[in-house]
């Protein structure tokens, strides 16, 4: 069955093949007149160039969890930015160090985030969900000279913070917290005329921890000139154009939340929203309406959510002004992408990244044909291909590694503290190696099949987790599933599936065997689940993800690993 769906205009990119083959990162150096190789700062670049062509346009609409919105022109950043970053050099900061920013979404972390970049320091943000453990790892490994917290938040980690000496300074946003610094008395000694200082493009900007879905996370140093590709990706992958709304709904503590959330828009001179509340079906639809969102970048999990939430929830709300739809972080399930159809009448463009590529590598455009369940295909300006072990390219629908050539703009440069895992990624002879599986079609698109580890092996057949779990969720009464090998001495692994179901569905053998029936026509012969579990809830990261490896662990009856980034 051809699912295909043709594109409904032409967006930024006008025709794939033509801009890909037309492309390179310095003729794009050149078209937005930067540094032309000379040292700049992505901080003035993101707001004080704005600061100076359109001072009074909206740089955020910052949304409290209670509704109450607070809003910044770019003049008001960049001057409350300079501020913070000439606060932080007179608390005695230099360039180069790390200061931590585990705040909730509120318009504070904005300014702290460019102000640290601003004065040459190096930003971490955390997201406030981090439990104290997982913010002690954080603390250890990045040795921040200062972090910026709220009061709950502080109280949360006094303890690890005494633990550490010398132990960072503390920066206390919207309250008093024993021996910290209040945020607006390091605002007051800054000055707002305070200069960008001028970095190189290799020195880091950002330290973001990857998510932890395979094992315990890792600090990705991701440099200045990183902002090519996150404005190409702004541009092409979010589509963003003049007037926009623009709404990235990923916390800023992960590199969504900052690549596309924060720079990639706001080098564009983009207005962004930002929420500072907790999901909910409701507020999120609320809030395309109420701001007249054009463009929203979002992922699986929480798409998977609002479909479950329900179809009438939807219809209380006006989304008229979306143009443009983005999915990043985990694999889009065809469902979920007919689900966009039919619902949201719009396209779901799926992309691909990690931490350690810094911004998209792999997308749909809106100019190209979407295929539900593919990843698109690279984006201009990068190499993305299927090799072997030996970095061999596989032939068209052949499984294998998905590898990128190493040198893409936003790449990182270092695993924080740690060379032989930074070096870890390169053992495939010419390429990054991204620890995914994927295959490519005939006409170019990548497909994903699973983490490296997740890949099933049963009766010789090697199987992604993605595609069964895709199929599963078609069933009328599954919200969400998670597929994982269970050891089995016939077959070598068995396919078992971990099942939520939609409100209103009973657990039953009668409904497992119903659910089994319906995906067996589906799927390969060796690959419907063999056995079911339904669950409440599945094991997720901190940014949503299934954690298979739990999941995996539990059946293998071996060690879960680091759980520090486990949802509770
Ligand atoms: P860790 O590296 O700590 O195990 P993580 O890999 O989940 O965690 P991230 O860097 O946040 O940390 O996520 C990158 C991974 O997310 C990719 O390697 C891939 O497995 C998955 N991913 C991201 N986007 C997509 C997508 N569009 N389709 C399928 N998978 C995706
Ligand atoms: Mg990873």
């Amino acid at each position: 069955m051809d699912e295909s769906i043709p594109p409904t205009g032409p967006g930024n990119l006008r025709d794939y093949r033509e801009a890909y083959g037309a492309f390179n990162w310095a003729s794009l150096n050149e078209e937005f007149d930067w540094s032309r190789g000379g040292p700049y700062n992505v901080a003035a670049e993101a707001v004080d160039r704005h600061a100076r062509e359109r001072p009074e346009k909206a740089a955020i609409h910052s949304v409290r969890a209670n509704g109450e919105v607070h809003s910044l022109t770019f003049r008001e950043l960049s001057g409350l930015s300079s501020q913070f970053a000439d606060g932080l050099l007179k608390m005695g900061l230099a360039r180069g160090d790390r200061v931590f920013v585990y705040l909730d979404r509120r318009s504070e972390l904005f300014v702290s985030v460019i102000g640290i970049v601003k004065m040459g320091g190096i930003a971490c943000p955390l997201f406030s969900a981090l439990g104290p453990e997982a913010v002690k790892d954080r603390l250890a490994d990045g040795r921040p000279a200062a972090i910026v917290t709220s009061p709950y938040l502080f109280e949360r980690i006094s303890s690890v913070l005494k633990d550490l000496s010398p132990g960072p300074k503390v920066i206390c946003v919207g309250g008093r917290a024993e021996g910290a610094m209040p945020f607006e008395d390091v605002l007051a000694s800054g000055s707002p005329d305070m200069i960008a200082v001028d970095m190189r493009p290799d020195e880091p900007y950002i330290i973001h921890y990857t998510s932890g879905s395979t094992g315990k996370p890792k600090g990705v140093v991701l440099p200045h000139r990183a902002m090519l590709q996150q404005l190409s990706g702004a541009k092409y992958v979010a589509d963003l154009r003049d007037g926009d709304i623009f709404w990235c709904t990923a916390d800023p503590g992960w590199v969504t939340g900052t690549s596309m959330g924060i720079f990639g828009p706001w080098y564009l001179g983009t207005t962004i929203i930002s929420f500072e509340g907790r999901f909910d079906a409701r507020s999120w639809y609320s809030l395309i309406d109420r701001f007249k969102v054009t463009v929203w970048f979002t992922a699986p999990t929480a798409l998977r959510m609002l479909m479950k939430a329900g179809d009438e929830v939807v219809k209380e709300f006006d989304l008229g002004s979306l143009r443009h739809v983005c999915s990043a972080g985990e694999p889009l399930n065809p469902h979920v992408v007919r689900w966009g159809m039919e619902v949201l009448d719009r396209r779901i463009h799926d992309n691909w990244w990690q931490t350690e590529t810094g911004a998209p590598c792999i997308s749909n455009f809106q100019c190209m044909t979407v295929k539900p369940g593919s990843m698109g295909k690279a984006v201009p300006g990068v190499v993305a291909a299927v090799v072997d072990e030996n970095g061999m390219e596989l032939p068209t629908g052949k499984e294998g590694f998905l590898a990128l050539r190493p040198g893409w703009p936003s790449m990182m440069t270092g695993i924080w503290g740690n060379v032989t895992k930074y070096r870890e990624y390169f053992y495939v002879p010419g390429w990054y190696a991204s620890g995914d599986q994927a295959y490519k079609d005939e006409e170019g698109y990548i497909w994903f099949l699973g983490r490296a580890d997740d890949v099933i092996k049963t009766s010789g057949e090697r199987l992604g987790p993605f595609e069964v779990e895709s199929a599963l969720i078609e069933h009328p009464s599954v919200a969400e599933s998670a597929v994982v090998g269970k050891p089995d001495d016939l077959r070598g692994e068995i396919v078992k599936a971990f099942i939520v179901l939609r409100p209103g569905n009973t657990p039953s053998d009668r409904l497992k065997e119903d659910i089994t029936n319906f995906v067996r026509v589906r799927l390969a012969y060796y690959a419907y689940p063999r056995e079911i579990e339904f669950v409440d809830a599945l094991p997720k990261t901190r940014s949503g993800k299934i954690m298979r490896r739990v999941l995996k662990a539990k059946e293998g009856g071996h060690d879960t690993g680091d759980l520090s980034m486990l949802e509770d």
